[in-house]
């Protein structure tokens, strides 16, 4: 799953520049998931003295509103983007004004003060009100996506990669850097995807459909016990792919 985040002020065009990216997404028949994270502290879409607000009110600790037309899972507080990611499962997930995240991103703006004041080096393009006026900015691309989203959208399928794991930055650098240092790298093109051990997919562990992140020793842990076991039995041979599911 490829995950990219847009994020600028208000008004700076980031709404229209994820319609238009989500729009061509879908032309070219990939699905796709987003999120938007809402910066108003009043916001809920859960009302005072709805039914659903009095489930919460009496203790119900995950509240479910069933319509025709939709369904509303209503958590009672606020996710982190790693437990929201969980649920999906799609080819990208665009995330709309989410700073917090170890992904590429693109920022729109309406001129340069803004771009510098969120510049850093998990920027991969500009777009948004700033792109009426110029093409790139300090070697970044800047992109119109009204005009430009083909060759923005082929930009976003060239530099978006697999969703990087974000442990904290003395988790194991295996691969020579902290996570957030090897997703800035890849964007440089100074590594690769695939540095990361995780999903390098020596292991892969899926409960009940959706893969789950593993920091490298219980990766490890789960990699020797069942060659452990398995690796005796007929029919092993090095580099063997091995699937077990256990469930009904
Ligand atoms: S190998 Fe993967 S999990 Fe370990 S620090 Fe690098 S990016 Fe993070």
């Amino acid at each position: 799953m490829k995950v990219f985040s847009v994020f600028g002020i208000t008004k700076s065009g980031k709404t229209t520049t994820i319609e238009n990216i989500i729009r061509e997404l879908r032309r070219r028949n990939y699905s796709v998931g987003s999120v938007k994270e809402i910066h108003f502290e009043a916001f809920r879409i859960d009302q005072e003295g709805t039914n659903t607000d009095r489930h919460k009110k009496a203790g119900s600790q995950l509240v479910t509103a069933r319509g025709e037309y939709e369904t509303d899972i209503l958590y009672q507080n606020k996710l982190s983007m790693n437990e929201i990611l969980k649920a999906y499962d799609h080819d990208f997930v665009v995330l709309e004004g989410v700073e917090d995240i170890n992904a590429p991103k693109i920022i729109t703006a309406h001129n340069i003060e803004e771009i510098e004041a969120r510049l850093d080096e998990t920027v991969i393009a500009i777009s948004g009100i700033v792109s009426n006026h110029m093409d790139s900015y300090k070697g970044i691309p800047v992109m119109n996506s009204k005009t430009d989203i083909v060759k923005l959208v082929d930009y976003i399928e060239g530099k978006v990669f697999e969703r990087l794991p974000d442990f904290p930055e003395d988790c194991c650098s295996v691969c020579g850097y902290s996570c957030t240092q090897l997703c800035a790298e890849i964007i440089k093109g100074n590594a690769k995807r695939e540095d990361c051990i995780i999903n390098s997919h020596k292991t892969r562990l899926k409960i009940n459909g959706k893969d789950i992140d593993m920091v490298p020793f219980v990766e490890k842990i789960l990699y020797n016990a069942v060659i452990g076991v398995v690796g005796e039995l007929d029919g092993f041979k090095d580099n063997s792919k091995i699937e077990i599911t256990i469930g009904f």
